[in-house]
């Protein structure tokens, strides 16, 4: 099934490491939040531009889209990346570390980034500017994967048409995984990823006199309690569905019994049936239990990310590639799904996708030994001359062309 000059691509990732390294500092050092990313998309279309590619900027915001367009017409890949940063004070104490008070690039988004940048450079000159391409490869560079999400406006300002997108590609660096291995799954992979801020509203009065108040803490508690039900209670146990209440706020002092309480709460499953019956159930118990005390409530559900769904074909291609290039045993497909979520969902719901996970771990190094959005996240950057590989390859597979075979 090759199609493409192993060697040649290999040659070259390994040559492009060094540069695709610095890149990675460079974001890691100054890392832009969701919507933010100006600095990092200039370089990204700066680069691009460079590498010889058409450069569209400001596309669903702060995203930039690359094509490399081959001399003969053919299908279209897309290969996408992540370029946002998270608010979290990094303390890995590398050499490279965030220069911004406050915002970390602690999910691996900067060497996505890089890695992508690598591999548009790479494909490049493998195919001598597209002249020995077939077909185009688009290069998604995307705002905001933390959220509020950035696939969905770069989806809405077109970034899959002209030329049109018939397939796509993306990853996340891994720290459970070692450098040089790839994780891959078929089939639903990450949760459908929606959100719930609960009010509780009582009526406030003196701590010493709850006959005159209706107590909010009170009736907070028991729907909290009672919303654990909804997935213990309701839902089959060989489905999967998570209902956590991540905060809670409210009330004044301890002699005063509070008049409000806000909940914030994520709610992720795996099933699109059972996504819409999840909401309702929520709205069920919050309204039952609130009820049933003289409590009132207001409830704002939002549904988030979709599950990403990863094609078979696709997986296939990313399987075969990845274990022609880094071994057969470097390849390892997953069981079960994750309960994270990802917003590539938005991509591999318009065309048949494939979303992989890079392993970044190297213990003896200590790097990708703690886990994405800790202060301590770091990766073993070499990883990245296996994503480029892999990335570049199974593109110019899946077009089906020879570049100087
Ligand atoms: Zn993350
Ligand atoms: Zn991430």
């Amino acid at each position: 099934m090759k199609t493409y000059n192993e060697e040649k691509l290999r040659e070259r990732a390994g040559e492009l490491l060094p540069e695709v390294v610095e890149l990675r500092r460079k974001f890691h050092r100054n890392p832009e939040l969701g919507m933010e990313e100006y600095e990092t998309a200039r370089e990204v279309a700066r680069y691009l531009r460079d590498a010889g590619l058409e450069v569209q900027t400001g596309v669903g915001g702060t995203g930039v889209v690359g094509v490399l367009r081959g001399s003969e017409s053919g299908r279209t890949i897309a290969l996408r990346a992540d370029m946002d940063a998270l608010s979290i004070e990094e303390d890995t104490g590398a050499e490279y570390a965030s220069e911004i008070p406050g915002k970390m690039h602690a999910c691996g988004h900067d060497a996505h980034t890089a890695n992508l940048m690598g591999t548009a450079r790479l494909l490049s000159e493998v195919t001598e500017g597209g002249k020995l391409l077939r077909g185009n490869v688009k290069f998604l560079f995307q705002p905001a994967e933390e959220g509020p999400g950035g696939a969905e406006p770069m989806i809405e300002d077109g970034a899959l048409e002209s030329p049109d997108v018939d397939a796509v590609l993306g990853l996340h660096v891994n720290s459970e995984r070692e450098t040089g291995t790839i994780l891959l799954k078929e089939g639903v992979l990450t949760a459908a990823t929606d959100s719930a801020v609960i009010d509780v509203i009582g009526s406030g009065g003196h701590g010493a006199h709850p006959q005159s108040a209706v107590d909010s803490v009170v009736v907070a508690a028991h729907v909290v309690t009672a919303l654990q039900t909804v997935v213990s209670r309701e839902i089959a146990p060989t489905d999967s569905a998570v209902v956590t209440v991540g905060k809670i706020t409210g009330g004044f002092r301890n002699n005063v019994i509070a008049p409000s309480v806000q909940m914030e709460a994520t709610i992720r499953s795996l099933d699109p049936e059972l996504r819409t019956s999840l909401r309702d159930a929520v709205e069920r118990v919050v309204a039952g239990v609130t009820q049933s005390m003289r409590a009132d409530y207001a409830l704002e559900y939002n549904f988030g990310y979709p599950s990403i769904h990863n094609d078979e074909g696709m997986t296939d291609l990313v399987g075969e590639v990845a274990g022609q290039l880094l071994g057969e045993d470097a390849v390892v497909y997953a069981s079960q799904p994750s309960m994270g979520g990802e917003d590539f969902s938005y991509f591999a719901s318009e065309v048949p996708g494939c979303f992989f996970r890079l392993g970044v771990r190297d213990e003896e190094k200590e790097l990708g030994v703690y886990p994405a959005h800790n202060p301590k996240f770091d990766l073993d950057e070499s990883a990245m001359e296996y994503g480029m590989v892999v990335m570049a390859a199974a593109a110019l597979i899946y077009l089906g062309k020879t570049e100087d075979e």
